[in-house]
């Protein structure tokens, strides 16, 4: 038998808002809703805090924190601002996009992995915000959840996978993208970077630069070294293997056995539909639905006791449609690469 979860789930009232911002400026964690996924938030200039963070999460130390900000001035205090990163903050903050930058001397080598870089976001979710008013502290925040496991998306699914190890959740419902943050490295400004596909896409920050940005967003091939940590492979897994295709066909469906799980992105004509067929949407075209529902389909998906999931790629380029392919791409890498 496994013991119950010990961490209390707090409903966003201001009394409970005051109380968990203290909680961070005294080096506390706080596990908190942005409008990307559930972090795990500490005081980013607190080494001894974000050491904790690992800990709960079990996340190797190779793998840096994004420092969330409420201002400009905030963000200025953390990373080395260039002329792009002012415009693109201008355009897109708060909002979901991490950009990484030389780092401020103030943010301790635990949060950077080392690294002379940063990565900080100024989140659009107003609890998240109002807990970085509250407390005064820059929050370094990675999802909260067990490393490598598919991000949460809701109060509940935090509770499930650091119930144990942690205190405090902020409850503020179901995060509204549902999946994590553009990266850009801003490090050289004229040559940025997507290293993680998010809700921002590449045409938009390439509209407000006015120049190229490139992307490694992709699978980088197995021989070169992933530029970003997050690309590792492990990450957002569930444990049920998955397989992943460019569409699953209707033939493809009628043959599925009975212990596998389809994943589709909408939702099929009644004639496909059965007790082993989900999908993300309710129309092919609403990404931004099957985005929403991604991480907690899959969560649900791995407690259904299927053998294997089936999973087909999102249609079409567009921001949304990368991001829940690499999702998928990094879910489907655990058990076959
Ligand atoms: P998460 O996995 O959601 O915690 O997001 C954190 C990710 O941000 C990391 O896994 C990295 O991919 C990226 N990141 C954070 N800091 C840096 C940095 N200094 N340089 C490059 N990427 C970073
Ligand atoms: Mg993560």
């Amino acid at each position: 038998m496994s013991t119950p979860p010990t961490a209390r789930i707090y409903r966003p009232t201001p009394r409970n808002l005051a109380l968990l911002a203290n909680v961070l400026a005294r080096g506390g964690l706080v596990a908190a809703p942005t409008e990307t996924v559930y972090g795990l938030a500490a005081d980013a200039r607190n080494a001894t805090a974000c050491r904790a963070i690992f800990r709960a999460k079990g996340r190797p130390a190779n793998d840096p924190l994004i420092v969330h900000v409420n201002t400009l001035a905030q963000a200025g205090e953390v990373a080395q601002l260039n002329d792009a990163a002012r415009k693109i903050a201008q355009a897109f903050w708060p909002g979901p996009l991490t950009l990484v930058l030389p780092k401020q001397r103030g943010v301790p080598s635990i949060v950077t992995s080392g690294l002379p870089s940063v990565a900080v976001r100024m989140p659009a979710h107003p609890l998240f915000r109002e807990l970085i008013a509250r407390s005064g502290c820059p929050l370094a925040a990675p999802s909260a959840n067990p490393f490598g496991y598919v991000s949460p998306t809701t109060a509940a699914h935090v509770l499930d996978g650091l119930g144990r190890r942690i205190a405090h959740i902020l409850d503020g419902g179901p995060a509204e993208i549902g999946v994590e943050s553009t990266i850009l490295d801003l490090r050289n400004p004229r040559h940025p970077a997507i290293l993680r596909p998010g809700a921002v896409s590449r045409e938009a920050l390439e509209r407000v630069l006015g120049y190229k940005v490139s992307s490694y967003a992709r699978q980088a091939p197995a021989q070169t070294a992933a530029p970003a940590p997050g690309m590792l492979e492990r990450h957002y897994s569930p444990r049920t293997p998955l397989s992943l295709f460019a569409k699953l066909t209707p033939a493809a469906i009628r043959k599925l056995p009975a212990d596998q799980a389809a994943l589709l992105i909408s939702r099929p004509p009644e004639a496909l539909r059965g007790p082993n067929i989900f999908w993300l949407a309710e129309r092919a075209a609403d990404l931004t639905g099957a985005a929403h529902h991604l991480f907690e389909r899959l969560r649900a998906l791995d407690a259904g006791g299927w053998t294997r999931i089936h999973a087909e790629c999102a249609p079409g380029q567009s921001a949304l449609a990368l991001a829940i392919n690499d999702r998928l791409q990094r879910a489907a890498a655990k058990r076959d690469v």
